[in-house]
């Protein structure tokens, strides 16, 4: 049963590097179906930190893109509110200043090596990204002054120390973490002067005064790591509901690249918002058939305990489903 908490502050902060896809909608579902089941407040923040690869047109694609699918936020970068603003990329004072604290308290060093080399020191399989440990400080001891001296800019990561770290998560249960093991020396500043996302999620869920995160698993490892920022920054963590991955018909992630999934592409090919929302409530356990469904339909009847944890596959029955759907 979801008891009302007016007090709930939610967010959705999607990455405008292109068209969002059948995985962001859903996370995107779930965190608009907290929020308006409890009568709280959800945010959509803009997640363009990473200028580079920002696509301009869709930080308000992808606002287009939610709008039609149903949802609504009452805070965001269209429609304001009191915690603005509500790009990343408007935000960089406020990273600085976190910085600034976790200087002063001695946590922040600089690492002048290259992701090259923190992959060769870790021999970590191509494409994981390394902890970063005491083979990588001993590693960047024995370069750093040497190319401070040559004037190259390194990236700056806070001190993780010993210990362990654990919460427990709303869908995928309880999580522990060794902190020197699993997470390692957190990035807030990268080599080519961007925020890192850690630090960037951190002081705004906070700032934002955001009670709850969703998002999806492959973000479970960020969180341990973001519950270390909380911890030095002395900021209250929110709790965090992780969302088992959407895979397609091969098992594989839905990526934005598989352009038939995209939001845009499904309307283009004419399909109703109806039938998007119905496939992905099935999926969430929150409906027995994918029938078209609103997303306000859903209000009443909501409750997170349908939702298990565990990949949830979309079969290549339930994608013609849809794209028949629009015909
Ligand atoms: N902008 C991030 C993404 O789209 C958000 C991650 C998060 O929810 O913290 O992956």
């Amino acid at each position: 049963m979801t008891v009302p908490d007016p007090a709930y502050r939610g967010r959705y902060a999607p990455s405008p590097t292109g068209d969002l896809h059948l995985g962001n909608a859903r996370t995107a579902l779930l965190a608009w179906l907290r929020a308006r089941r409890q009568g709280g407040r959800l945010v959509l923040r803009v997640d363009d930190l990473d200028g580079p690869r920002t696509v301009e047109a869709a930080v308000h694609g992808n606002l287009e893109e939610l709008a039609w699918l149903g949802l609504d936020w009452d805070e965001g970068p269209d429609v304001g509110g009191p915690h603005g603003p509500y790009r990343q990329s408007q935000r960089g004072p406020r990273y600085a200043a976190a910085l600034a604290e976790l200087e002063r308290q001695g946590l922040v060093f600089a690492c002048y090596l290259s992701r090259r080399e923190l992959h060769d020191v870790a021999s970590a399989p191509h494409g994981a990204t390394p902890v970063y440990g005491a083979a990588q400080r001993r590693a960047n001891e024995r370069v750093a002054a040497a190319r401070r001296g040559a004037g190259k800019v390194p990236s700056l990561r806070v001190r993780a120390g010993p210990g362990v770290l654990a919460f427990d998560d709303l869908v995928a249960g309880p999580q522990r973490f060794e902190v020197g093991v699993d997470l390692g020396d957190v990035i807030v500043r990268r080599a080519d002067g961007l925020w890192a996302y850690q630090l960037a999620t951190v002081v705004d869920d906070a700032a934002m005064g955001i009670t709850e995160v969703v998002r999806g698993d492959d973000l479970l490892p960020s969180t341990g790591s973001q519950l270390l920022l909380y911890r030095a920054l002395g900021l209250d963590a929110p709790a965090f509901l992780h969302l088992p991955l959407l895979l397609d018909e091969s098992g594989e992630r839905l990526a934005k690249r598989r352009g038939s999934l995209t939001l845009r592409g499904l309307r283009a090919a004419g399909v109703a918002p109806e039938r998007v929302v119905g496939l992905l409530a099935h999926g969430l356990g929150l409906l027995p058939e994918p029938r078209p469904v609103a997303p306000r339909e859903l209000v009443a009847d909501f409750d997170l305990a349908a939702v298990r944890p565990g990949p949830v596959r979309l079969t290549a029955a339930d994608l013609d489903e849809l794209r028949a759907g629009g015909r």
